[in-house]
């Protein structure tokens, strides 16, 4: 017999182990358990589970959750087991006799929560199928994908008006963790949720420290950072070819960091088996194309790095998102270099996609860019594309170690007008790299060969160094003075606000690119202050070297207000064994048994009573009854152990 509730409260006591809601939770349940419609914006791991788990206990029926994450549900439906609640997954991974018996425990109402594939959901047989038995609810997880402009269109997810009119009384839930306004209205009206109540919440991830750099040897940028900031953790890399994921988690195993390579191009045996173990064990970085992650539930990611830049803002956010669910600090990292701009812009160029399709990417990549070029607070300007406006945070790489900027507009002319003598030779297509070798007078066979020598601006910008001028011409690209053209070749074009700079009549402020040397990556990590020795004769070209920022410290907020002593810190490594041994016990992640903040608790109340474990946050009836003694074990020999520690010493 299911376990009657009187409120959501009772049921995020008794269920969850929580005491108290997040954000919107509790609105958001209320409105969906009264029989109303929600459109729910929250981030990723803000809680969006327990807004229609929760409704599913409340309501009479089983309620239906849309998710397109096929290789998630399998997670889900065991969390959702470990805390009592009755649930199945219908898709396509499952043998008939599987099947058959989640159906029979649908029409029978045995089951909380079904989680169904989109494209089944449409199918006319699923729609009969759902009318033998009653509905609480329907969710729509992941709803963004509705979105036909947006980075993670689902055509299925059209389909899904169907509800409105087959299920007029059965209230829809929404939910997504990315959405522009754009998004946001398209969610509503594509999926008919014209009544719904709207809960958008703020997007900011306090606890994730976002940092961008400019590519140099990316491999060791990438080494230097996780040596220096998240040594032996789990983490992600994202790459966008498959080789290169491959290259770069060779190089990583070399450094001797535990690294795997993920990609839709390997069997699906090595991918289970590489999934399986950043699931299960603690410390593995897996490299992989954006194949990866979807999906990938587990709250201790403590990085997601980027080695190409990313195409989009809502994707970037999206897979940072995956670092740091469970509240505790987290890095987002990211190296891009002027190749990745120029070689996105031609694959647009070359999609066969409609000529609004291809400007939806452009402007997708100028704002993915712009991000990349801000001298201003990283998280200001993402949250800004979301249509949230904040403070600045104190919890990025602008913020903690502000730019220094310096007055670009000489040299931003320099190259504007050698951008424009080159253009007269148009049916050439000069990159930035010959660019800047006519800027600082650098003979090569191509110069040689068009005579550039004898340009006017030749040599004018010895001042600055190679990477110096690749970092001005992106940051006018960002800023709108250039463009690249979109005739497939990439050239550099000025744009009338370029003009406007030539002419005088525009400054141009620019942030002064950090440049790293290979040799001193390891401490950069830890040292960020002192990366502006390395400059070259850059700083006679109008570079502010004075004017570095006081280096604030301020860190993101922790949620784990926990912090152990040693003594305690020995108790939670022998309770993250026990942990291991359970979840290897029941072939469930670590994470689905206890998280890192619940054993953290636990470690540091030392509950010796039922009733005492009972108070840990993250400890529901299920999981008290399921862990509660041996929790009580492991802490007592803990305690019995230190003890006889202490005897000794004397
Ligand atoms: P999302 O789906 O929005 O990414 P989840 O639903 O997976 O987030 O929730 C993220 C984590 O926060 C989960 O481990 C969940 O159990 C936990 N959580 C959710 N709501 C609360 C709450 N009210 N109090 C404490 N923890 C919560
Ligand atoms: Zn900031």
């Amino acid at each position: 017999m299911p376990v009657v509730f009187h409120s959501p409260e009772e049921a995020l006591r008794q269920v969850f182990g929580y005491h108290e809601f997040r954000g919107h939770q509790r609105e958001v349940i209320e409105t969906v358990v009264a029989g109303g419609d929600a459109v729910v914006l929250m981030p990723t791991g803000g809680g969006k589970s327990l807004c229609y788990q929760i409704p599913a206990l409340l309501r009479p029926g089983v309620a239906v959750v849309i998710s397109p994450l096929i290789a998630l549900m399998q997670d889900q439906v065991d969390a959702a087991r470990q805390v009592g609640i009755r649930a199945g997954f219908l898709n396509s991974t499952q043998t008939g006799p599987e099947r058959d018996e989640v159906e029979r425990a649908y029409v029978s109402g045995d089951l909380d929560l079904l989680y169904i594939a989109p494209e089944r959901l449409t199918m006319a047989n699923t729609q009969s199928f759902l009318r033998s038995g009653q509905v609480a609810l329907f969710a729509i997880d992941e709803a963004h994908c509705v979105s036909q402009w947006g980075h993670d269109f689902r055509p299925d997810y059209l389909g899904l008006s169907i509800l409105t009119q087959g299920w007029p009384e059965v209230p829809r839930i929404a939910l997504t963790a990315t959405a522009t306004e754009a998004t946001h209205q398209e969610i509503t009206e594509r999926l008919g949720l014209g009544s719904a109540k709207h809960f958008v919440s703020s997007f900011d991830r306090p606890n994730i420290t976002y940092r961008i750099e400019p590519k140099d040897s990316v491999t060791k940028q990438l080494i230097g950072f996780i040596r220096g900031s998240h040594q032996g953790q789990a983490g992600i890399v994202y790459a966008l070819s498959r080789a290169s994921t491959e290259k770069t988690a060779a190089a990583l195993r070399e450094a001797g960091i535990d690294a795997c390579a993920y990609h839709a191009g390997l069997d699906p045996t090595t991918r289970r088996q590489t999934q399986a173990r950043f699931l299960a064990e603690d410390g593995v970085v897996v490299v992989a194309t954006i194949a990866f992650g979807m999906g990938i539930d587990k709250p201790d990611v403590r990085f997601v790095a980027h080695i190409d830049l990313p195409r989009s803002i809502e994707g970037y956010y999206q897979e940072t998102g995956r670092a740091g669910r469970d509240g505790e600090p987290a890095t987002a990292w990211m190296a891009y270099g002027l190749n990745d701009v120029v070689q996105q812009r031609r694959m647009i160029a070359e999609s066969l996609g409609s000529p609004e399709h291809k400007r939806q990417l452009t402007s997708h990549l100028d704002a993915m860019l712009a991000l990349c070029e801000t001298p201003d607070c990283r998280r200001q300007n993402m949250l800004a594309y979301f249509g949230q406006s904040s403070a600045a945070c104190g919890n990025c790489d602008t913020c903690s170690n502000p730019p220094p900027r310096w007055d670009g507009t000489e040299a931003a002319q320099k190259l504007l007008s050698t951008v424009v003598r080159l253009d007269r030779e148009r049916h050439q297509h000069f990159g930035a790299g010959h660019l800047t070798d006519i800027l600082r007078g650098t003979t090569t066979e191509r110069t040689r060969q068009w005579n550039h020598q004898a340009l006017s601006t030749w040599g004018i910008g010895a001042d600055l160094s190679q990477l110096q001028w690749r970092g001005v011409v992106r940051q006018l690209l960002a800023r709108g003075d250039l463009a690249l053209s979109d005739d497939g070749h990439s050239t550099l074009v000025v744009t009338e606000s370029g003009w406007q700079v030539m002419r005088g009549q525009r400054e141009v402020p620019l942030r002064e690119d950090v440049l790293r040397r290979a040799g001193r990556l390891g401490a950069i990590g830890r040292s960020r202050g002192s990366a502006g020795g390395s400059r070259g004769s850059g700083e006679s070209g109008g570079v502010d070297g004075g004017s570095r920022g006081p280096d604030r410290k301020r860190r993101g907020g922790s949620s784990s207000d926990v912090e152990l002593s040693a003594g305690e810190t020995s108790l939670f490594e022998a309770l993250r064994q026990w942990r291991l041994a359970q979840a290897r016990s029941r072939s469930v992640p670590p994470y689905v048994v206890f998280h890192d903040s619940t054993l953290r608790q636990i470690a540091s109340v030392q509950p010796t009573s039922a009733a005492e474990v009972a108070a840990i946050t993250g400890v529901g009836a299920a999981k008290l009854e399921a862990y509660g003694a041996e929790v009580i074990d492991v802490v007592t020999q803990w305690l019995g152990g230190v003890g006889a520690q202490n005897e000794a010493g004397d």
